[in-house]
C-alpha cells in the first residue's frame, strides 16, 4: 500500500501575491503518446492570475518603475486579447496603479469581467477593427491622458522576462535530461523569443517548434509586416484571417517576434487548425485532468504529432499558456450543456428520490 499523501509547505512565506509568479511545473502527459517517448507540458495556469502573461505584467511594471517612466499612482493602459489584461489588472491592483484595458469585442466575456473584478476599466473596440484597432485606441487614450502604455508588443521587458524566468526554469527542470523539442505558439512572440534565445545558446540540440493558426500563417507566408518608424505595425498583415486560437497570432507581426524570425530561432514551423486545438484541449481535460485553453490545446496537438513520429527516448516539452476556465462562453465549451443530458436524466431517474420533474 502506498503511504498516505502528505505535503510540507513551500518552506517560505510570501510578502505579495506577485512573488508567486513563475516556477510553473512541467507535467508528463501520456494520452496518445508512444510509451517510449516522454511528453511534458509546462502548466502556466499555475500562475496567480492563471496565465503565462502574469510574467510579462510584473516585468513591464517593474522595469518601468525602475526606469522612472511609471510614476506612483499613474494610470497604466494596454491593448490586450485578455490574459495580459488580467495579469496587468492583478499587478496594478497589488501595486496601487489604476489600470485601463482596450480589448476587441471578439475576446471572451469572462476576460472582461475578470479584469473589471480586479478593479480595471475595460474599453471595448469593434471586432471589425481587429487587434490593430484595439492597439490604436490604447495609444490614443494614453496620449490624451498622459497614461503609461505597457506596449507588450514592442517592450524589451517582454522577451527578457521569458529569458530570465521561463527559460531558466526549463533549463533547471531538464538539467541532466534530454530535451529534444520545445513547442510553442506566439501572440506577442515574447514566450517564443525569450525562451528560444536561451535554448539556442544553452541547449543547442533542442529543436524549437513554432506554431501558428492554419488560416493565419503570417510567418509561413514570408510577406513583410509594414511598420512605422517606431517599430509599431502599420496596418494588418496580408496573410491574416480571423482564427479560433485566442491569444495567438494578432493581425500583425509584433516587433518582439520579428527579431526572432529574422534570426531564424525556430527549426520547424507547423500550422494548426483551431478545431484540432479545441479537440486536443478536451482530450487533455478528459483523459489527463489537465485544464487549459485553446492555445494550450493547439500547442499540445502539435507536440502530440511530433511525439507520434518520434524515435524512442525522445523528450518533448510544450507550453500550456492559460486555464480553460477563461473560455466558458467560447466555442471550447459549445457542446457542454447547463441542463442534464439524456444519460444524466436516465441516471437521475434510475433511483426513486430527489429527481427534477420539470
Ligand atoms: N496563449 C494565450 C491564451 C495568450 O493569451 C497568449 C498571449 N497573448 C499566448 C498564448 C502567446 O504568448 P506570447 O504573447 O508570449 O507570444
Amino acid at each position: 500500500m502506498p503511504s498516505l499523501r502528505t505535503t510540507n509547505g513551500r518552506g517560505r512565506l510570501y510578502e505579495s501575491i506577485l512573488d508567486t509568479i513563475g516556477d510553473t511545473p512541467c507535467v508528463r502527459v501520456k494520452i496518445g503518446v508512444p510509451a517510449d517517448v516522454r511528453l511534458y507540458v509546462k502548466a502556466e495556469f499555475f500562475n496567480p492570475a492563471s496565465s503565462i502573461k502574469d510574467r510579462l505584467a510584473i516585468s513591464i511594471i517593474e522595469e518601468a518603475e525602475r526606469d522612472g517612466i511609471l510614476k506612483p499612482g499613474q494610470t497604466v493602459i494596454e491593448a490586450t486579447s485578455g490574459n495580459t489584461g488580467v495579469g496587468l489588472a492583478m499587478v496594478c491592483a497589488a501595486r496601487g496603479y489604476p489600470f485601463v484595458a482596450t480589448m476587441p469585442t471578439s475576446v471572451s466575456i469572462e476576460r472582461r469581467k475578470l479584469m473589471r473584478f480586479l478593479g480595471a476599466k475595460v474599453i471595448l473596440t469593434p471586432k471589425a477593427d481587429k487587434a490593430i484597432g484595439c492597439y490604436k485606441k490604447a495609444v490614443e487614450l494614453a496620449d490624451a491622458n498622459d497614461w503609461f502604455l505597457a506596449r507588450q508588443f514592442e517592450s524589451e521587458a517582454n522577451a527578457k522576462i521569458h529569458e530570465n524566468t521561463t527559460a531558466r526554469e526549463i533549463l533547471a527542470d531538464f538539467s541532466g535530461d534530454r530535451l529534444d523539442y520545445w513547442v510553442t505558439g506566439y501572440g506577442t512572440g515574447g514566450t517564443f523569443s525569450g525562451v528560444a534565445k536561451v535554448l539556442r545558446a544553452e541547449r543547442p540540440e533542442t529543436k524549437i517548434v513554432l506554431s501558428e493558426p492554419a488560416n493565419a500563417q503570417l510567418i509561413q507566408s514570408d510577406l513583410k509586416q509594414k511598420r512605422t518608424s517606431d517599430g509599431s505595425p502599420d496596418g494588418s498583415h496580408p496573410a491574416f484571417e480571423p482564427h479560433m486560437i485566442q491569444g495567438w497570432t494578432p493581425d500583425f507581426i509584433p516587433a518582439v517576434l520579428q527579431e526572432s524570425i529574422d534570426e531564424k530561432r525556430f527549426d520547424l514551423l507547423v500550422p494548426i487548425d483551431g478545431q484540432d486545438g479545441i479537440d486536443a484541449s478536451k482530450l487533455l481535460a478528459q483523459k489527463e485532468g489537465i485544464f487549459t485553453g485553446v492555445s494550450g490545446g493547439s500547442t499540445f496537438s502539435v507536440a502530440l504529432d511530433i511525439a507520434k513520429g518520434a524515435e524512442p527516448g525522445t523528450v518533448i516539452l510544450c507550453m500550456l499558456p492559460d486555464t480553460g476556465e477563461r473560455y466558458l462562453s467560447s466555442p471550447l465549451f459549445e457542446d457542454v450543456g447547463e441542463d442534464m443530458n439524456e444519460v444524466e436524466l436516465a441516471l437521475s431517474f434510475s433511483t426513486p428520490g430527489f429527481h427534477l420533474n420539470e
